[in-house]
C-alpha cells in the first residue's frame, strides 16, 4: 500500500491544478486518473479564457498555476474580448491547439517535484469514522492519504445522448465513473444531475473556406500568463458563417428527436451556453446565428464549429449542417452529443472547498456544478492548496469576494449552490473595477507567496515587475505634463489652472497606446506593457479610491451592533436563503454577520444602511 499526503482523483483541468498546487506547497501528492493522456484534455471547445474566464486564468497564473502557461504555449489565435469596453471587463482569450495543450500539461506535470502520476480507476473512498484515509482502485490496490481531492468532471454516472441513443461515458471515447458515483450516492452526499453538450467536429478539408467570413486574431497578442510576452506557435485565422432559415426549419421539424428536448435527459443545462436547438426555439425571432469555425490545431484537419452544440440524431445533424454556407459538402468527423452527469451540491463545502462532515475530503471542478475548464482549474488550485494545508498542518488558502474572481465563484457556489451549470461572468464580481485581469498578480501573488506556493522564477519576475512599475509610477506622478505632450496626446483638460502630472494625463488619454509611447519616450524610459499597465491603473484610480473607502468602511464597521429584534425580512435585496441564515444565526454585530457563509459585501451594506436609519424610518432597503 502506498501512502501520500494528498491524493487527487481525476487528471482534468481541476485535477491538474489541484495536484500542482498541493505539490507546490510541499505535500507528497499522487494524481490518480484513468490514463496519463487525460492531462490537459479539452472535452469541448479548443479555447481558454474569454469574458470572466480570462480573469480566472490570470488569477490561476498569479498563484503560479499552469493553465496560462499551457494556453500561451498552445495559443494559435489570441484575442482580447470586449476590447472596446473598459479594461475591467475585457477578457483575454486563446484559441488553443489541442495537441500542444495536452502535450504541455503532460510534460509539465512529469517534471514537478513531489508529484506522482498513477493510472487507474478510483472506485471508492476509504473513510474511517468521519475521516478520509485514502482511495480504492479498481485493480484492488489502495492508496492512503491524509487528504483526498475529487475532481471527476463529467464522468460521475456520465451518459452521452445523441437523439434517442444513450451510452454510458465520461465524454466521447472515455468510460464513465460508475462505481465511484454509486458509492458517493450511498454515502448520502446530496447528488444532482446536470447536462452539457458539444457540436459535431468537421473535416476542415471539406469546408469551402471561400464561402465563409474570416476572423483574425489581434495584431498584438494579449498573453494569458504574466510570464510570457509573445505567442510561440504559428497564428491562424478562423472562419465565420451563419445558420439560416432553412437550417432552423430542419431543426424545428426534428426538435422532438433531440435528446435535450425529447425529455430523455433529466439534468439542467447551461442557460448561457445554449444548444442550437435551444437557440432556434428560444430566439425564434432571429433568422440566423453565428458559427465560428475554429481549427483545432496546426497539424490536424478537425474544425470545431463554435455555437451549434446539439443532441439531434446523426442524420438531422448532417442535414442541418449542409444548409450552412461553406458547409454544403462538409464531412462530419464526429457527431455532436449531450452529456448528463452527477454533481454534488456545493453547499456541502466551505470556502476551502472541504466537504463538511468528511474530514480531509475536498471537491473541485465540474463535480461542484460548474462548467468550463477555467472554473474547474481555479477551484482545483484552491482545493489542492487546502488539501496540502490539511495534510501538512499549514495555513489554509481562503480567497474572498474582496480579492478575486476565484473568491467570488467559491462564495457563490458554497452559499447559493447551483440550479444550472455555473460559469463565470464579470457581472458576478461586485469589485470588478479593482479585480481586473491585468492586475491579478498584484492582488494574488503576494497571497501565494505567503502560502509558500509561488516558485522562485515567478517570485523574481513579480518582484522585478513591481519594482519597475513603482519607479515608473513615481516618475510619472512627480513629473508635470508638458503642454506639448498634452496636445500631442489629444487630452482635453478643463482650464482650471491646475498642474497635471504625466500620470494624470495618461489616465485621460484615450488614444492608441503606441502614440503615448512615442510622446513619452522623449522624456522617459519604459517598456510598452508597463506603460499600458500604468494607464489602466490611472483610468480607474478615482473609482478605486471610492471603492477602497467602501471596503474599508465595511471592514471597520465590525463593531456596529445588530439588535436581536433586527428585521431581516425588511431587507428585500437579500436572497431568501441569506435572510434565513441571518435569522437563524442572529449575529450580535456586523463582524459576526460578516463571518456567516454566503454573506456578501452588498448584503452587509444593506444591513448597515438599515441600521443607520432612525427607528421609525427603517423601511425596506
Ligand atoms: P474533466 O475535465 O471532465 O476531467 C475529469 C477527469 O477525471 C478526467 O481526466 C477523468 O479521466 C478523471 N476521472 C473521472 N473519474 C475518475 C475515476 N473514478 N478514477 C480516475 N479518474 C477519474 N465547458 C464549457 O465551458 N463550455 C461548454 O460548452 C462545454 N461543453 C462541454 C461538452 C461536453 C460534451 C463535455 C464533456 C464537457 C463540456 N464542457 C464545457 C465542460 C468542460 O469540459 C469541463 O467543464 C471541464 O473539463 C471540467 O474540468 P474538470 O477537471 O472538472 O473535469
Amino acid at each position: 500500500m502506498k501512502h501520500f499526503d494528498v491524493v487527487v482523483v481525476g487528471g482534468g483541468h481541476a485535477g491538474v491544478e489541484a495536484a500542482l498546487a498541493s505539490a507546490r506547497r510541499g505535500a507528497k501528492t499522487a494524481l490518480v486518473t484513468f490514463r496519463r493522456a487525460d492531462l490537459g484534455v479539452m472535452s469541448c471547445n479548443p479555447a481558454i479564457g474569454g469574458i470572466g474566464k480570462g480573469h480566472l486564468v490570470r488569477e490561476i497564473d498569479a498563484l503560479d498555476g499552469m493553465m496560462g502557461l499551457a494556453a500561451d504555449y498552445a495559443g494559435i489565435q489570441f484575442r482580447l474580448l470586449n476590447r472596446s469596453r473598459g479594461p475591467a471587463v475585457q477578457g483575454p482569450r486563446v484559441q488553443a491547439d489541442r495537441q500542444r495543450y495536452s502535450a504541455f500539461a503532460q510534460e509539465y506535470v512529469a517534471k514537478v517535484e513531489n508529484l506522482t502520476l498513477v493510472e487507474g480507476e478510483v472506485t471508492d473512498l476509504v473513510v474511517v469514522g468521519n475521516r478520509v484515509r485514502g482511495i480504492q482502485l479498481a485493480d484492488g490496490a489502495r492508496v492512503d492519504a491524509s487528504a483526498v481531492v475529487l475532481t471527476t468532471g463529467t464522468f460521475l454516472g456520465g451518459v452521452i445522448h445523441i437523439g434517442n441513443e444513450r451510452l454510458p461515458a465520461g465524454r466521447r471515447g472515455a468510460n464513465a465513473s460508475v462505481s465511484l458515483a454509486t458509492r458517493l450516492r450511498e454515502m448520502a452526499f446530496r447528488v444532482g444531475r446536470l447536462k452539457t453538450g458539444t457540436p459535431a467536429r468537421l473535416d476542415g478539408r471539406t469546408i469551402d473556406w471561400e464561402r465563409v467570413g474570416r476572423q483574425d486574431g489581434d495584431s498584438r497578442a494579449t498573453m494569458m500568463s504574466f510570464l510570457n510576452r509573445a505567442p510561440v506557435a504559428r497564428q491562424i485565422s478562423c472562419g465565420v458563417t451563419q445558420t439560416n432559415e432553412r437550417t432552423h426549419e430542419i431543426i424545428q421539424k426534428n426538435i422532438h428527436l433531440s435528446a435535450m428536448h425529447a425529455g430523455f435527459i433529466e439534468g439542467v443545462g447551461p442557460r448561457y451556453c445554449p444548444s442550437v436547438e435551444d437557440k432556434v426555439t428560444r430566439f425564434s425571432d432571429k433568422s440566423s446565428h453565428n458559427i465560428f469555425l475554429e481549427p483545432e490545431g496546426l497539424d490536424c484537419d478537425t474544425v470545431y464549429p463554435n455555437g451549434i452544440s446539439t443532441s439531434l440524431p446523426r442524420d438531422v445533424q448532417k442535414a442541418f449542417l449542409e444548409t450552412i454556407s461553406g458547409l454544403e459538402s462538409v464531412r462530419i468527423q464526429e457527431f455532436g452529443y449531450a452529456i448528463e452527469y452527477d454533481y454534488i451540491d456545493p453547499r456541502t463545502l466551505d470556502s476551502t472547498l472541504a466537504v463538511s462532515g468528511v474530514d480531509g475530503l475536498f471537491l473541485a471542478g465540474q463535480i461542484n456544478g460548474t462548467t468550463g475548464y477555467e472554473e474547474a482549474a481555479a477551484q482545483g488550485l484552491v482545493a489542492g492548496a487546502n488539501a496540502a494545508a490539511r495534510a501538512l498542518g499549514a495555513e489554509e488558502l481562503r480567497l474572498t469576494r474582496f480579492d478575486s474572481y476565484i473568491g467570488v465563484m467559491i462564495d457563490d457556489l458554497t452559499t447559493r449552490g447551483v440550479t444550472e451549470p455555473y460559469r463565470m461572468f464579470t457581472s458576478r464580481a461586485e469589485y470588478r473595477l479593482s479585480q481586473r485581469a491585468d492586475n491579478a498578480d498584484t492582488r494574488l501573488t503576494p497571497i501565494g507567496l505567503a502560502a509558500g506556493m509561488i516558485g522562485a522564477g515567478r517570485a523574481d519576475a513579480f518582484l522585478n515587475k513591481c519594482e519597475r512599475l513603482n519607479t515608473l509610477r513615481q516618475s510619472f506622478g512627480e513629473s508635470e505634463a508638458l503642454p506639448c505632450e498634452i496636445e500631442e496626446l489629444g487630452v482635453e483638460l478643463s482650464k482650471d489652472g491646475k498642474k497635471r502630472s504625466v500620470l494624470d494625463v495618461l489616465g485621460l488619454c484615450a488614444g492608441e497606446l503606441e502614440k503615448a509611447e512615442t510622446v513619452l519616450k522623449q522624456r522617459f524610459q519604459f517598456e510598452l506593457h508597463d506603460l499600458e499597465q500604468l494607464r489602466r491603473e490611472a483610468i480607474y484610480q478615482p473609482y478605486l479610491q471610492r471603492q477602497a473607502k467602501d471596503v474599508s468602511a465595511l471592514k471597520k464597521s465590525g463593531d456596529v451592533s445588530i439588535p436581536p429584534s433586527f428585521d431581516y425580512d425588511a431587507l428585500s435585496s437579500l436572497s431568501s436563503e441569506l435572510r434565513a441564515k441571518l435569522k437563524a444565526a442572529k449575529p450580535a454585530n456586523v463582524a459576526q454577520a460578516e463571518r456567516i457563509e454566503g454573506i456578501t459585501p452588498a448584503a452587509l451594506v444593506s444591513i448597515l444602511a438599515r441600521l443607520s436609519l432612525p427607528e421609525a424610518g427603517r423601511k425596506a432597503v
